[in-house]
């Protein structure tokens, strides 16, 4: 029996409708909501975007791109054809009058309105202006805007601005698409839907906690952009941090989209200026598989980090002593995203002999194999007296839940449904947004400063030897990249 509830009736129109996202995520995702019976009839989604194209056009696009970059779904050629009967194009220029008035002769204005702006961050507040001069959008109608938001606290504050003089801040929608994957949701589900974590989530009983996003790509390809941000802003300010938002929150009184936000918002207020010798930035090297970041890039004189790794700290009564771990690299040793909950070693040990710290060990794996597993301290089964041995016990989400299991949506069909439904809870409010950045900036201005040069590691490993050795300092380990 399916549990999808559908959402109610909309036009969702996607600026940039042609795009690289657009064409790998966002119309293979919806086909995937379409197919389990979540977009109700009379739905449409309009792409809009420079390209000359006419419906019919566009309609094999998409058809293209699910067969590129759908999954299993894209076998499905009956409901492809319905899918695309959804679809329609406006050819529409963001800076000049070009197709606006076509646009506002398609859009209903008694259905849910949605306008997804999947194009480059210089056009937003052209978007938004013409929505209104055209008269196509009202106080109902939706934004959703994408990743990067800005590039530090000014530029950030000056989007905030654009948006808010055409949209109230109830109708805009942050995407960071790392909210809208089900483990991170899940980390929410485990914290405050058992008894048994919650307790012991605070500096009396957690030793510290680290966060890993290891990517194996590159930046080939998009290396004239990528240059010009950095891990730090392309993974940390916004990625990382909403994860470690998560896990160090207090619990809000109800999941509800402003109850969450605060939390979330005191949590970057509370986070600590870092030392620089808390921060090692690293840039990948030649390796078998793949020329150096410089190459790619196309940059040989490039200072920006490929690799972070950052030790930081949260002053509040929860946290304070807690240290928090975040690292996130290109071309490492695998494709791995996991947080871990590292807790105190046992106190004092009852039994004779038992040299060994053991602890218990919470990771929740965000890729691959989406699951988590706890640590826990039980008896060597045998003869041999009662000897300790540590042993996960081990939940993958797609083992526990079975095959009958309803599929897991992507992380965009999920956001975009909660755009209709108008749930903003899994996207960042602009002041979260600004509170990040000025976190981040400090950081990345005291870098620039200091010239600082980032050390080089071998590509496929886990990053440079000193974001080991910070690690070491502590008397810690970083959890193994596999
Ligand atoms: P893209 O370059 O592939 O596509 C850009 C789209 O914008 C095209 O459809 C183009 O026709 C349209 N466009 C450009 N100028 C226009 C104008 N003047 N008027 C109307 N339409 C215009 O870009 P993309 O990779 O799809 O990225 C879109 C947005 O999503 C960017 O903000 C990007 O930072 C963000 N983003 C992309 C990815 C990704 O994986 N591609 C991931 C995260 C965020």
């Amino acid at each position: 029996v399916s549990r999808v509830i559908p959402v109610e009736t909309f036009d969702l129109v996607i600026f940039g409708g042609t795009g690289d996202l657009a064409r790998r995520k966002i119309l293979p995702g919806l086909f995937r909501r379409f197919r389990s019976g979540q977009m109700p009839e009379g739905s449409r989604i309009i792409g809009a975007a420079r390209s000359d194209l006419d419906q019919a056009g566009y309609r094999q696009m998409i058809a293209d791109a699910v067969a590129e970059f759908g999954g299993e779904e894209k076998k499905d050629s009956k409901g492809l054809d319905a899918f695309i009967e959804t679809l329609d194009y406006v050819a529409i220029d963001a800076k000049g009058d070009g197709g606006w008035a076509k646009l506002a002769e398609i859009v209903r204005k008694d259905v849910v309105q949605a306008f997804y702006f999947s194009v480059a961050p210089s056009l937003f507040g052209d978007l938004a202006e013409r929505l209104h001069t055209n008269n196509i959008a009202n106080e109902q109608s939706r934004i959703v805007v994408e990743k990067p938001f800005g590039r530090d606290l000014e530029t950030a504050r000056a989007l905030n601005e654009t948006l808010a003089t055409h949209f109230d801040e109830s109708q805009i929608y942050r995407i960071d698409h790392y909210l809208g994957k089900e483990t991170v949701q899940n980390l929410m589900a485990v914290r405050f839907g058992n008894m048994l974590f919650e307790p012991l989530w605070n500096n009396h009983y957690v030793d510290h906690i680290q966060v890993t996003v290891a990517e194996t790509v590159g930046v080939g390809g998009r290396g004239a952009y990528y240059d010009k941000s950095g891990a730090m802003r392309d993974m940390v300010q916004n990625h990382l941090m909403q994860l470690l938002c998560l896990i160090a929150m207090e619990p809000p009184s109800q999941f509800g989209a402003d109850e969450v936000r605060d939390e979330k918002l005191k949590v970057i207020r509370a986070l600590q200026p870092v030392e620089p010798h808390h921060i090692v930035r690293g840039q990948y090297d030649a390796g078998p598989n793949g020329p150096s970041y410089r190459e790619d890039a196309e940059n040989a004189r490039s200072f920006t980090e490929s690799f972070i790794a950052m030790k930081c700290e949260i002053a509040n009564w929860r946290w304070a002593g807690v240290p928090f771990y975040l690292r996130t690299g290109k071309r490492m040793k695998a494709r791995s995203s996991e947080i871990t909950v590292v807790f105190k070693d046992l106190g004092h040990s009852i039994f004779e002999g038992d040299e060994a710290r053991h602890r218990n060990i919470l990771s929740i794996r965000l890729q691959p194999n989406e699951g988590m597993d706890l640590q826990v301290t039980i008896k060597e089964p045998g003869p041999g007296g009662m000897r300790l041995i540590d042993v996960p016990l081990d939940m993958t989400f797609a083992d526990a839940l079975g095959p009958d299991a309803e599929e897991v949506p992507d992380a965009y069909e999920r956001l975009i449904m909660d755009v209709i439904r108008g749930n903003q809870t899994l996207f960042m409010r602009g002041d979260e947004v600004e509170a990040a950045w000025r976190w981040t900036d400090p950081l990345i201005n005291g870098w620039e400063a200091r010239n600082d040069v980032p050390k080089l590691y071998d590509a496929g490993s886990a990053g440079p030897e000193d974001a080991l050795a910070m690690m070491h300092r502590d008397g810690r380990r970083w959890r193994e990249i596999k």
